[in-house]
């Protein structure tokens, strides 16, 4: 894989430049029109790079972005999934006052190129190199979707589906920490939200005929936080708290969003049944809760474990050490290693500052980053 980091150590003014272009167009979750416009223009980005795919496949996002999957054949049988996401956490307008740039103390800098622009031209660059060098490879699977960033909710059955023939499944989301260790652990998580319904009354003239939804969820937010277990791993956060319509009525609604991590998958049992056993201790008081798991935690499997050794073997050879790590956030490799298939996760850009606006790439790593991902490419040829 020396011969992939040199040719991308010289390439890479054009993959930096290949990073603006990508960050160049803006791509928010929540803006159907900016992402049917960003995965056609990413789309012709790849026909430049890589020429046209062997087979091609569309699909709707409905609401959110569309998915496309790009299949390059190979020299070997083996298939293996390689993961990007499109969109990013920025909304519409955010290039204007932070542009993309190159500043002096080799950082490149703007939105989404971190979480995981960079990633996505790392892999594209990649594959590249392995044709022009003519290297064994598998046949490359490439998956970009579009609803990452607000959990996956159209993809999720996508990435389970093309995951399961891959020899691997490779995410090129960012790596972590200025090491850039790659992700072989991720929690899971869930998204709830609970409502209460009391009974409106005068405050002053006759309190006792109303049951307050206010007074209610306060005691309710004590029992759903008293529910996590840090040392499982198990966090749970109500960061949204709302109810009422005045000082002198007894509240009739009042509601709070939870977010809930968690590192093991049993966790979302016993989650499930704390919530359901939340009793508020006026009768008259109804409770209901709504949303529930978005991605199971990603824990190693034996399959990863042997990738996760793989990429260490092709970083010492690079000369550097590969470090794992195990991280909060989750990412579309969650679902690939709740199915106890192989994953490695974090192959993307070396920087910071993820869903930040200190958000940056070192562009400096990009040559050895590259050639890992070739080298795990190569790795299943054989
Ligand atoms: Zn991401």
């Amino acid at each position: 894989m020396h011969r992939i980091e040199s040719l991308a150590r010289t390439a890479l003014p054009e993959m930096t430049d290949d990073l603006r272009t990508l960050v160049e167009l803006e791509t928010p979750s929540n803006d159907k029109e900016l992402l049917t416009a960003g995965l056609a223009a990413i789309e012709a980005w790849t026909r430049r790079r890589l020429g046209p795919p062997d087979e091609r496949r569309h699909h709707d996002g409905g609401p959110h972005g569309d998915m496309l999957e790009l299949l390059y054949r190979g020299t070997a049988p083996a298939t293996v999934l390689v993961l990007c996401h499109y969109d990013t956490v920025w909304p519409a307008g955010t290039l204007a006052d932070w542009p993309f740039q190159v500043t002096e103390d080799g950082r490149a800098s703007g939105p989404g190129a971190f979480d995981m622009k960079c990633g996505l031209v790392q892999a594209v660059w990649a594959l590249r190199l392995l044709r022009e060098l003519d290297l064994p490879r598998p046949a490359v699977r490439l998956f970009l979707n579009g609803d990452e960033e607000i959990g996956s909710p159209v993809s999720r059955p996508h990435v389970e589906r093309l995951s399961e023939d891959a020899a691997a499944t490779l995410v090129c989301e960012a790596a972590a920490g200025p090491e850039g260790a790659l992700k072989t652990s991720r929690k899971g998580g869930g998204i709830f939200e609970l409502t209460v319904d009391g009974v409106e009354a005068h405050a002053g003239l006759e309190p006792e005929r109303g049951a307050s939804a206010v007074h209610a969820l306060a005691e309710l937010v004590t029992q759903v936080v008293a529910s996590a277990d840090p040392a499982l791993g198990t966090t749970v956060n109500v960061g949204v708290i709302s109810g009422g319509t005045g000082r002198n009525v007894v509240a009739g609604q009042a509601r709070c969003g939870i977010d809930v991590r968690i590192a093991v998958p049993a966790e979302t049992a016993r989650i499930d049944a704390a919530f359901a056993a939340l009793r508020p201790s006026d009768p008259r008081v109804t409770v209901t809760l709504t949303g529930g798991w978005a991605r199971p935690p990603m824990v190693p499997n034996p399959a990863s474990s042997r990738l996760f050794k793989e990429a260490l073997t092709i970083a010492a050879d690079l000369g550097w050490t590969a470090r794992e790590t195990a991280v909060g956030g989750a990412s579309d490799g969650n679902f690939v290693a709740a199915l106890g298939r192989p994953v490695l996760d974090g192959l993307g850009a070396v920087g910071d500052g993820a869903h930040a606006r200190h958000e940056h790439v070192l562009p400096a790593h990009m040559p050895s980053r590259t050639a890992l991902i070739a080298g795990l490419l190569a790795g299943c040829a054989g």
